[in-house]
């Protein structure tokens, strides 16, 4: 056959970059939900509120009470690979707030109608930011930040033809929020649809030590029988082989289902690693390897755990949506998680984080 033509190599225009990123990033409206929400935590809000209409293609307003931006940084807010978060590789490689690649909104911003409305801590105005003209003008809002994201993929209409229903999409919605409400039981959200309240999950923080907290916060969010239905995991491994130091390696914590409250489905399994929620073959391996002697065929136990890690010892920059993370020694992690549920199943506690004393 006849070579192809040869083409010219071009710089792509910074607009399609940031479409071409949000393909990655922006899968459907929960997507942004996600991205908005970690970024209200990552400025320390204490109560996120989410408003969606249609599902939230036509509206996903995110309101925090966190530390807001300043005037002069706004039209920062919105510019590809331009972040608060890290400065150095260094940085990179002990990362503690959610986001980190200071993509998500420039992307959105390529794939909907943006505005932002801001006022950061200790500052009397607040401004709105209109991401597509850039314009910036004053406006009256209290300590914090709200994200508006409007007609999601209207420039891309190959994409919206993917989504599905409105019920449907905002179920995907709420499941991002509730993936978040369970690492933060001390961060109250509120989700609301066509102006009916969805979702309330209040702030758990000032009613003891974290353990009742996250009781609190998995009652509310999964329902009372998982609670009654489940044991706390609390473990800590031992100084890895060869470190010098006796920092103990990983923690694994939460609370991990009984047998009997095991399902079909793995449809209430919850993966934390430093208050990150990932999808992880190594945990999920580890996970249903502890059940092995006590669930039968394909049964899928239920569980909420929270990995703590070093964060040397796990890279999170491995995949756009940081839903997957890639461990150091997964060796070690898939041990402590193991041993972590063996032992919570093998001397159950099954009292509630208040009888426990803890
Ligand atoms: P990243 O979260 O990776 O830094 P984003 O595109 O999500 O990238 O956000 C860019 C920057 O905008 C953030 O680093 C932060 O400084 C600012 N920002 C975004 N949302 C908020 C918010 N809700 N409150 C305060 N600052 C925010
Ligand atoms: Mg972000």
């Amino acid at each position: 056959a006849a070579p192809a033509p040869r083409r010219p190599i071009l710089e792509l225009p910074d607009e399609l970059i940031s479409q071409i990123a949000a393909g990655e990033v922006v899968e459907r409206p929960a997507s942004v939900v996600r991205e908005l929400v970690d970024n209200a935590l990552d400025a320390g809000a204490t109560q996120v509120t989410v408003r969606l209409l249609a599902g939230g293609v036509r509206l996903i307003a995110v309101e925090d009470d966190g530390a807001g931006i300043l005037r002069e940084e706004l039209p920062m807010a919105f510019k590809r690979h331009a972040t608060s978060k890290i400065s150095s590789l260094t940085d990179l490689e002990s990362v503690g707030t959610m986001g980190f690649r200071g993509e998500a909104l420039a992307a959105i911003n390529s794939i909907a109608d943006c505005v932002i409305r801001s006022r950061a801590t200790g500052q009397n105005n607040a401004y709105l930011l209109d991401g597509g003209s850039g314009e910036l003008q004053p406006v009256a809002r209290s300590t914090g930040t709200t994200v508006e994201v409007k007609e999601l993929f209207f420039s891309t209409p190959a994409r919206r033809k993917f989504l599905k229903t409105d019920a449907t999409e905002l179920a995907h919605c709420v499941e991002a929020v509730r993936r978040h409400a369970l690492a933060r039981p001390d961060v109250g959200f509120a989700i609301w649809h066509e102006g009916k309240l969805v979702e309330q999950w209040r702030r758990c923080e000032g009613r003891g030590p974290a353990l009742a907290a996250l009781e609190q916060r998995l009652a509310d969010v999964l329902g009372a029988e998982f609670v009654a239905r489940s044991v706390w995991v609390d473990f800590q491994s031992s100084t890895s082989p060869g470190r010098s130091d006796n920092t103990p390696s990983i923690r694994v914590w939460g609370r991990a289902g009984i047998p009997d409250a095991a399902r079909a489905r793995a449809d209430q399994q919850f993966a934390y690693v430093n208050g990150r929620f990932v999808r992880d073959k190594v945990l999920s391996h580890a996970a249903r390897s502890a059940y092995d002697d006590v669930l039968h065929g394909q049964r899928q136990p239920v569980f909420a755990l929270y990995v703590e890690i070093d964060p040397t010892r796990v890279d999170v920059n491995v995949h756009p949506t940081k839903i997957e993370v890639r461990f150091r020694d997964s060796r070690e992690v898939h041990q402590a998680v193991r041993h972590a549920l063996e032992d919570a199943l093998a001397a159950p506690r099954v009292g509630s984080a208040t009888s426990l004393g803890t």
